[in-house]
């Protein structure tokens, strides 16, 4: 490559200093032929035309390109003095990228490119600040001036089946899924599946997820999962991505059910339950008693999820419950929570909450032995125990929604082989 552009350059020149030689010896004696023959004059321009761009590519040869990485704590301002330049320079290329980014949300890691003259000077500023986006502020005869560069991306459905051997995430690992996928899979056979019981090793889990890819076939990273699905030995479970002709985006089973359930069967995040829900002793209070719920030990501060929409009806303290939440939800359920150390802030008597919503931080208030959160669930106002209970969907498909889920949900089967 290097050769060939040297070979070329070599022939240029030559053409030109023959050019110009024959130019000077003939041009005095050959005026009026000069007028008469435009063709070779613009073959001159072309060649120096030509000439011109491989001595400008030639410059560019000589530009210094390298690549930094923000430190913690450092900011870029920081990072730009460290090559040496002014902090009113700094400021002046911080403040044009600023113009199209926030720079508060750059954080340590970010990989800064800095492009400079063989002098040193700083040329360019680049920040790829996503998979498929860089904001890059250059030097220019108007000062900085920043602008941003976007990738074509295209999403590219694909099918990995994984054999579980001993964890789902080590047959994600396995099998190359993405990790990102397996998160969202696992949220989603969560409401199905109880992963110490069911999952034994063989099982099979499907992943039909979206690879974003560059113009080169290059992954840059996951898109969406739009089917997920997992054999059981007892049964199978399955979710498929449908975005609702009012444009909200659910997982559904076959049925149409949705598969996020009207509650969640544990507030709080990658807890262990502590007590189970039914008779059982209750030293603190020195006889055996019925457990109306499920404890979770949890560290204080926790923050607790409520478990599905509905309405406040109690919030505040009570002598054996401590800080405690109770929301009302549709089918006659209600759900409570108890020991909080705090209740969040806005979350009152009256107040509408949505699934998954912080409604308070779980402690060790009221009577209580231990950091842990205690989660009631009631039915038609009577206790009831979230491990085994089947919860209704939290949405069901009807109509056109119902019609269009089914057609789509076709295709994806026969296009990906899916079952
Ligand atoms: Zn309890």
């Amino acid at each position: 490559m290097q050769l060939q552009r040297f070979t070329v350059r070599y022939y240029l020149l030559i053409a030109v200093f023959i050019i110009l030689t024959a130019t000077l010896i003939y041009s005095p004696l050959h005026v009026s032929a000069d007028v008469s023959q435009p063709s070779s004059d613009s073959f001159q321009t072309a060649v120096f035309t030509e000439l011109e761009t491989n001595l400008i590519d030639l410059g560019s040869d000589t530009y210094k390109d390298s690549s930094l990485s923000l430190a913690r704590g450092e900011s870029l301002s920081d990072l730009l003095q460290d090559t040496g330049i002014s902090s009113l320079e700094a400021f002046d290329i911080t403040d044009s990228l600023g113009s199209i980014i926030d720079m508060r949300r750059i954080q340590a890691g970010q990989i800064v490119n800095l492009r400079q003259t063989s002098g040193g000077r700083i040329q360019e500023v680049s920040l790829p600040v996503s998979f498929d986006r860089t904001v890059t502020a250059r030097w220019s005869s108007h000062g900085w001036l920043s602008s941003e560069q976007l990738s074509d991306i295209f999403p590219v459905p694909t099918v990995v089946s994984a054999r579980v051997e001993s964890s789902l995430f080590q047959a994600a690992k396995d099998s190359g899924i993405p990790l990102s996928i397996m998160m969202e899979a696992i949220g989603l056979f969560s409401f199905e599946v109880d992963f110490q019981r069911d999952i034994q090793p063989g099982n099979n889990v499907v992943l039909l997820y979206e690879k974003l890819q560059n113009v080169d076939g290059e992954n840059m990273a996951a898109g969406e999962l739009l089917y997920a699905g997992m054999e059981l030995d007892d049964r199978n479970v399955e979710a498929w991505r449908y975005e609702r002709l009012d444009g909200t985006v659910e997982y559904y089973e076959e049925s149409g059910d949705s598969v996020r359930k009207a509650l969640l069967k544990t507030p709080v995040d990658g807890a262990r339950i502590s007590s189970g829900f039914g008779f059982r002793n209750i030293p603190a209070l020195g006889f055996t008693g019925l457990h109306r719920g499920i404890d979770f030990a949890v560290r204080i501060g926790t923050p607790v999820m409520v478990a599905g929409d509905g309405e406040v009806i109690i919030a505040g303290w009570h002598k054996l419950y401590g800080y405690r939440v109770m929301v009302r939800h549709a089918n006659q359920y209600d759900t409570m929570y108890a020991h909080f150390s705090r209740i969040a802030t806005g979350i009152l008597t009256g107040v509408r909450v949505e699934q998954g919503q912080v409604i308070g931080y779980s402690g060790n208030t009221g009577n209580s032995t231990g950091p842990h959160c205690h989660y009631e669930v009631h039915y038609y106002g009577k206790p009831v125990n979230p491990s085994t209970l089947k919860f209704p969907p939290g949405h069901k498909l009807e109509g056109d929604d119902m019609n269009l889920f089914t057609l789509e949900r076709r295709a994806l089967i026969a296009e990906f082989n899916l079952q």
